[in-house]
């Protein structure tokens, strides 16, 4: 008998108030779990107090050990320090103690308030308490043991901060110090559930970076995908190492390379390497540096120093740092140390998306946000992000004209939409300003949020079968299906309009 099964067999012969207990406990509808309130309102508006005295008496009824499957549950729990859902789930199959569907929020709330012993607390991917019973559950979850939980999630953040300088961190880093094995295996349980998590196995070295987190191999990767269309495989690998070498724990060329071919961002074939990855564009001394040398084609550092000096007011420390820092350009040392040639890595993209001053700007200035709040997802910061964004938009405009149907507008009448949903976004796609575009609160907006109307190849088009929908959506699809968008709202990346 499972354990659903045994605690309905059980109320249902002793308990009076058994139903009411049994939805409280998540057992009609499991999320969010029920409230004190509302399971009084579901039986005959009962009040909360009452709930909460018919709760102490069932408490004292199943209590530990009366409900057998409980207690095996709570001992099979105690076997590892954490769970994956996925773990606990084959476990339960496997010890033939499947709870018939009952909600993992459930068990716990049955084997806390029963006192079958369950030092365990419910988690999301980031170690973040999953947030009381009023929240959905997470799509996959950990259930930790409370004894581990605070070193685990301390660990976690070390992990997703450390390879910032040096692009890929030694795991050894993360570990240090650790001498409790089960707080490894739960950083490397959590790791493998993170489809962001890279690690890179050398002899004895094991290095890992976090592919959605900002640092210097992925910040390289993207300038070099903003001005290249392709490039050698061996020439990139040895141009990011080198723009990583002045960070202490720089990887090696290999290091660099195996990561490469496990990489979301790169497609490699024989060879050749093509970007998956949104180019970050150029600016400053680097982008000079970028236009000369596409100019030149292959130059010595002396000329090229000379050159962007001619045009720009760097200094010579700076282009020096941008020439030995900067992955998009190769530099062949084939011809001994005095005879370095620099050119750009692989093939020059001849219209890359330079930035305007203005782009360049708001760039920054979302960064510095991000910088300061993003890792606490608290709605301030996403206010002023949202704020940001509209002065990109609409700052010193008295009218704009909406991306989608091309009507002119008072900005107040438009919002600066995401082109792509916010929350799918990565943190280096938030803090693109070309992320939004102007769209009118007349229709546009909210077509566009719906995917009623969607922008395929720079066009407005309706994927959806319109006869779903009503006379007034269609009425307003009709009007700016086949529309081209301006140029100016197709800039950064297409897939933001995937
Ligand atoms: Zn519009």
């Amino acid at each position: 008998m499972n354990t659903r099964d045994e605690i309905r067999a059980q109320v249902s012969a002793g308990f009076r108030w058994g139903d009411a207990m049994l939805y409280y406990y998540g057992f009609e509808s499991n999320s969010p779990l029920p409230t004190l309130e509302r399971t009084g309102s579901q039986f005959g508006g009962i009040t909360r107090e009452r709930v909460r005295q018919i709760r102490d008496n069932f408490i004292a009824f199943i209590a530990h050990p009366r409900i057998r499957s409980l207690t095996e549950l709570g001992r099979l729990i105690a076997t590892k320090p954490i769970w994956s859902d996925w773990d606990l789930q084959t476990a339960l199959t496997n010890s033939q103690l499947d709870c018939g569907g009952l909600e993992i929020r459930s068990l716990l709330r049955l084997l806390n308030d029963g006192q079958y012993q369950c030092n365990y607390t419910l988690h999301d991917g980031d170690m973040e308490k999953s947030r009381g019973h009023n929240d959905v559950l997470p799509e996959h979850w950990l259930l930790v043991c409370n004894d581990i939980a605070g070193t685990v999630r301390e660990k976690l953040l070390l992990s997703k901060k450390l390879p910032a300088n040096s692009g890929l961190a030694p795991i050894s880093g993360v570990l240090h110090g650790i001498a409790d094995p089960s707080i490894e295996n739960a950083l490397r349980l959590i790791w493998s559930m993170d489809p962001d998590f890279v690690s890179v196995k050398d002899g004895q070295d094991e290095l890992f970076l976090f592919e959605n987190r900002r640092n210097a191999l992925i910040t390289q990767l993207r300038k070099v995908a903003a001005v290249v269309k392709r490039a050698n495989f061996n020439e990139l690998c040895a141009s990011l190492q080198r723009s990583l070498v002045e960070s202490q724990f720089g990887p090696n060329a290999t290091q660099i390379g195996t990561y490469l071919r496990k990489s979301k961002n790169v497609r490699i074939e024989g060879e050749e390497v093509r970007f998956e990855i949104v180019g970050e564009p150029l600016r400053g001394c680097e982008l000079a540096v970028f236009k000369n040398l596409t100019s030149l084609g292959v130059a010595s550092s002396p000329v090229l120093i000379g050159n962007v000096r001619k045009d720009s007011s760097y200094t010579d420390i700076a282009i020096n740092k941008a020439l030995r820092n900067s992955a998009f350009i190769f530099v062949d040392e084939s011809n001994g140390r005095r005879h370095h040639s620099f050119r750009v890595l692989g093939d020059v993209i001849l219209e890359p998306d330079l930035p305007s001053v203005r782009y360049l700007e708001f760039s920054r200035r979302l960064v510095e946000l991000t910088e300061d709040g993003s890792d606490v997802e608290c709605e301030g910061f996403r206010r002023q992000e949202q704020t940001a964004l509209r002065e990109y938009l609409f700052a010193d405009r008295g009218s704009e004209c909406c991306a989608i149907c091309g009507v002119e507008y008072l900005p107040k009448s438009l919002v600066a939409a995401h082109k792509k949903k916010r929350s799918d976004c990565k943190e280096y796609e938030r803090t693109d300003p070309y992320i939004v575009m102007p769209l009118c609160k007349f229709g546009c907006d909210h077509l566009y949020e719906e995917r009623h109307a969607r922008i395929v190849g720079g066009v407005v088009t309706c994927l959806i079968d319109t006869n779903t929908l009503q006379v007034g959506e269609r009425d307003h699809i009709k009007e700016i299906v086949g529309r081209k968008i301006d140029e100016k709202w197709l800039r950064g990346s297409s897939h933001y309009f995937d």
